[in-house]
C-alpha cells in the first residue's frame, strides 16, 4: 500500500475569531459553562482544514489542539512508516491533541483530515495553562479521553476478529454519525488506510454492501440507502463504540 502523503500542510488561517468558539460548532466546547467558554474564547483561532491535510505526525511535537466545528479528523496508528489503521475519529463531538495536558508533548498518531471544514484551535501552552485552572475543562477531557480509549480498544478487537465487510459497515456508520449525514465522500484509498487493508479489499467489501442495496458508492461518493440494513451487516462494534460515547457524554455524542 502506498504511504499516505505526509506533508505537514498548515491549516489556513480563517482569521482570529472575535467571538471565539460558537455553540453551533464544537459540541464539547459548547457543553462548558458559559463563563468558562467566554474566558477561553479569546485564546482560540478559527482555522480551515482540507481533506488529506496531515495535522499531526507520530513523534512530532503537538503545537496546537483542535476542536472541530464541522470537519472530521481521522486518527491513524502507523506501522513501519507506511501501514496505517484508524484508531479513532474526531468530529464536532471531540478534541484532538488534548493529551498534551497529560504530559504527551509528541503526537502518538497521524491525524488526517477526512472532511474539510473549520476547527477552533488553541496553542499548546495556552491549553495546558487553562487545563490546569479550569475544573470544567478537566472533567470534560477526562471523560472524553475515556471514550476515545474505549473506541481504540474496540477497533483493535474489531480489526483482529471481524470480517472486512462488517468492519467497513461499522466505519461507514460511525462516519455517518460524526457527520450527521447519510452522504459523504471517502475514497477507496482513504478507506484502505483507515481499515489497514489493500484497496482491492475495500472495493470487494463495498461492492458486497452495494449489491445488498445498503449503500451506493461511486468515485468516492457514498450514500447510505438502508441504515438499519447496514447496522445489521455491521459487527456489534458500531453499537459498542456508540454506546461508549453516549454513556460517557450523552449531551455531546449524538
Ligand atoms: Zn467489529
Amino acid at each position: 500500500m502506498p504511504a499516505m502523503t505526509a506533508t505537514m500542510n498548515l491549516p489556513r488561517e480563517a482569521g482570529r475569531s472575535g467571538v471565539g468558539p460558537s455553540a453551533a460548532g464544537n459540541r464539547l466546547l459548547a457543553s462548558l459553562p458559559e463563563s468558562d467558554l467566554q474566558h477561553l474564547a479569546a485564546l482560540f483561532d478559527t482555522v480551515t482544514v482540507e481533506v488529506g491535510e496531515v495535522l499531526y505526525e507520530p513523534g512530532q511535537p503537538i503545537a496546537h489542539i483542535y476542536f472541530p466545528d464541522d470537519c472530521l479528523i481521522s486518527l491513524l496508528a502507523v506501522a513501519e512508516g507506511r501501514m496505517t489503521l484508524e484508531v479513532g475519529s474526531v468530529g464536532r463531538e471531540g478534541v484532538m491533541g488534548a493529551s498534551v495536558a497529560l504530559g504527551h508533548e509528541l503526537a502518538q498518531v497521524r491525524a488526517v483530515v477526512q472532511r474539510s471544514g473549520s476547527a477552533s484551535r488553541i496553542s499548546r501552552d495556552d491549553f495546558c495553562a487553562e487545563f490546569a485552572q479550569l475544573d470544567s475543562l478537566q472533567r470534560l477531557l477526562y471523560r472524553y479521553t475515556d471514550t476515545l480509549l474505549a473506541q481504540a480498544i474496540q477497533i483493535a478487537v474489531c480489526s483482529r476478529f471481524h470480517v472486512l465487510e462488517a468492519r467497513l459497515a461499522r466505519s461507514l456508520l460511525i462516519t455517518r454519525d460524526r457527520l450527521q449525514s447519510e452522504k459523504f465522500h471517502l475514497t477507496h484509498e482513504f478507506l484502505a488506510h483507515t481499515l489497514g487493508v489493500r484497496r482491492v479489499g475495500v472495493t470487494k467489501a463495498a461492492s458486497a454492501l452495494q449489491q445488498q442495496k445498503l449503500i451506493t458508492y461511486s468515485r468516492g461518493n457514498i450514500e447510505i440507502l438502508d441504515s438499519a440494513g447496514l447496522e445489521a451487516v455491521s459487527c456489534r462494534c458500531y453499537e459498542l463504540v456508540k454506546d461508549a460515547g453516549t454513556a460517557g457524554m450523552a449531551n455531546v455524542f449524538i
